[in-house]
């Protein structure tokens, strides 16, 4: 650990937060002088401390310990290019249109990768009043079932929320072209373009 950069950044992260050296000792039930000193580069946090003190500051503890974390590329914010995480265990669905690190249940997520439909997750589609109308024949047990549809053009996306034993049926304004999503609790995210 590079004990100058760490404290620049522990400097620079209490000040976005507009906390005081106090004010952030006091979360952490250490003395100020201590914060003071690391932001000097004059000591450096504590393996026990260093957890608490990357959750007050919302880092994470490696980028606490290398003194600096990375940007991402500034993204298009093109819809079509976003991506999806789905959290095995509590089935949360997390859509960013650029790079992220995505952690839920103390897991990090991996963004998933689409692809084309088998027959068994088919999905049709049918045009009906400027709405597109889905239907499949997928099943929609509580181990498998399509947990979530989205519409994807450049600029906007529509997703729809599926649930378990009932039957999917869903209907979506259309505006052109774009790109169908879906998601296979057991299989998967696939794509279609409509
Ligand atoms: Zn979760
Ligand atoms: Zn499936």
């Amino acid at each position: 650990m590079d004990s100058v950069k760490t404290g620049k950044l522990i400097y620079r992260l209490r000040h976005e937060k507009n906390l005081t050296q106090k004010q952030l000792a006091d979360m952490l039930g250490i003395s100020d002088r201590t914060v003071s000193k690391w932001e000097r580069g004059l000591g450096a946090p504590d393996i026990s401390l260093l957890n608490e003190l990357a959750n007050c500051l919302n880092i994470n503890t490696q980028s606490l310990l290398n003194g600096e974390y990375e940007v991402n590329d500034v993204s298009e914010g093109n819809m079509r290019k976003s991506k999806y995480y789905v959290c095995p265990n509590c089935k949360n669905l997390v859509v960013s249109t650029g790079d992220a690190e995505i952690y839920c249940c103390g897991r990090k997520l991996e963004d998933k990768k689409a692809q084309k439909a088998d027959s068994e997750h088919e999905i049709i589609t049918e045009d009906i009043e400027n709405e597109l109308y889905l239907t499949t024949k997928h099943p929609m047990t509580k181990e498998h079932y399509i947990l979530f549809v989205a519409f994807v053009s450049a600029d906007r996306m529509n997703i729809v929320k599926l649930y378990p034993e009932w039957d999917m049926q869903v209907r979506l304004p259309r505006r052109g072209h774009g790109m169908l999503l879906w998601y296979c609790t057991e299989h998967g995210l696939f794509y279609k373009y409509i």
